[in-house]
């Protein structure tokens, strides 16, 4: 696909057209501009500034892979993603660093689980050795439990300070990023996408959804039923004054849930300097309301009238109840805590800003492991995108074009 001209003063003509400023549709966009370098593109992006979601609102962490099902795209494109990043980052001079990671067991009874995780890191290639207690106090001299995995190639990284760098690149490359635009509808008419835009009408030969937190809203105004439903799901984090730096060299984490991967509040040495402590996750109020304040009526009655949802509140009822409890207590938080760092006190932690994650759904109540993109006529959809998404954006952007129709 070759240059594309505005014919017509309105409409503005692209060949590629991608729909989110995060981190996902910013290296989409650097990888089409790359494999397609005659080819003009536009980015929409309804805020002022790109990573503004869940780009700008997560732990920083540079995920080795570990946790993922063996085979899995997560596990591929975090595997692969890393060193991307890792790559990306040294090349344009942005502050990264491999602190490492010890994965926790508090008691016997979750050696096992740790046992499990250990040889999914094996089959991952990641590289890991389990530690003994000594050992772990020899890491972290802070830390609580019996066993744990070290995974000395986790790091740390500003995923915001990425995304801005992805589009200085797209801008020198004269390739478009629209802010204050959004996405309205899209419909496929002749040989091209007519998009609807707060800014105007768009024409483009290939339109691709990273909307985050509304993707499955987006493929909808598409014209398409989404196989998925996005679910918001709230974490909120304490940064950690600095006398308490000293309690964490690097990245603390719990043995995870396998129903519920993200769940299990960790301390994360950010690349800053600072440490901060979370997240939970609670039902967001509205797909962008970041705390109990804030209440989107229609989104919160969307999603507790989906099916989907409601089949998963039914079985896990009480894991939201003891989420929602840690969320409205800050005692309950700092007891979670104290299982990873006995030393911690709340008067060790101030309020940070929270993330909200986009969780698909299935309609019969399942939480989509793996990212999930699917293909249509002249669009595509990212409509599972979660952690490790950002540590993986510049090859699931990689996975993307690979994937277009030839000629695209
Ligand atoms: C609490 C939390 C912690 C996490 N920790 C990590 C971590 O440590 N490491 C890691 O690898 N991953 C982590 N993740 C996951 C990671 O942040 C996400 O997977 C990644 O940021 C997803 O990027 P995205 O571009 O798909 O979504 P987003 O960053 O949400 O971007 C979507 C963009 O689409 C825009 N948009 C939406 N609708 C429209 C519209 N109609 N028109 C125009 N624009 C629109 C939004 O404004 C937004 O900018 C975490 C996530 C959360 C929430």
């Amino acid at each position: 696909m070759e240059h594309a001209i505005n014919t017509n003063q309105n409409t503005a003509k692209y060949d590629f057209a991608i729909i989110g400023g995060g981190i996902v549709g910013m290296a989409t966009a650097y990888r089409l501009a790359q494999r397609h370098p005659n080819a003009r593109l536009v980015v929409l992006e309804k805020e002022s500034a790109v990573g503004l979601h869940q780009t700008g609102r997560n732990s920083g962490v540079l995920h080795s892979g570990i946790y993922y099902q063996p085979g899995s795209m997560k596990a591929k494109t975090c595997r692969e993603g890393k060193l991307s990043m890792e790559a990306f980052c040294s090349e344009h001079s942005i502050a990264w660093n491999q602190c490492g990671k010890l994965i926790v067991a508090i008691d016997e009874t979750e050696v096992p689980a740790l046992d499990r995780i250990f040889q999914r890191g094996l089959a991952n290639g990641v590289v890991c050795r389990k530690v003994d207690r000594l050992e772990m106090r020899e890491i972290e001299p802070h830390a609580a439990g019996v066993a744990a995995i070290h995974v000395r190639e986790t790091g740390i990284v500003d995923y915001v300070a990425v995304t801005n760098q992805l589009k200085k690149i797209l801008h020198d490359r004269h390739q478009a990023v629209r802010l204050n635009t959004t996405f309205l509808k899209a419909s496929v008419a002749k040989n091209e996408v007519q998009i609807e835009t707060s800014s105007g009408l768009i024409q483009a030969g290939y339109l691709i959804n990273c909307g985050g937190l509304y993707c499955d809203k987006i493929m909808q105004r598409c014209g398409s039923k989404p196989p998925v439903k996005i679910v918001p799901f709230r974490g909120e984090y304490y940064l950690i004054r600095p006398n308490a730096w000293g309690l964490c060299r690097g990245l603390i984490y719990p043995v995870p849930d396998p129903s519920f991967p993200f769940l299990g509040v960790h301390f994360t040495r950010m690349i800053d300097g600072g440490l901060e402590c979370g997240p939970n996750a609670v039902l967001a109020l509205g797909r962008e309301a970041y705390d109990w304040k804030s209440i989107h009526v229609s989104e919160t009655l969307a999603t507790l009238c989906n099916p989907g949802f409601l089949r998963l509140a039914g079985k896990y009822w009480r894991t939201g109840a003891s989420e929602v409890y840690r969320s409205l207590s800050k005692a309950a938080f700092v007891t979670a805590l104290q299982r990873l760092v006995p030393d911690i006190t709340a008067a060790d932690l101030t309020p940070a800003p929270a993330g909200i994650r986009a969780q698909a759904v299935t309609a019969d109540g399942k939480l989509v492991d793996d990212f999930l993109i699917v293909h249509q006529e002249r669009m595509t959809h990212v409509l599972n995108a979660p952690s490790p998404a950002a540590t993986a954006s510049l090859e699931i952007g990689n996975a993307i074009v690979q994937s277009l129709p030839q000629g695209m």
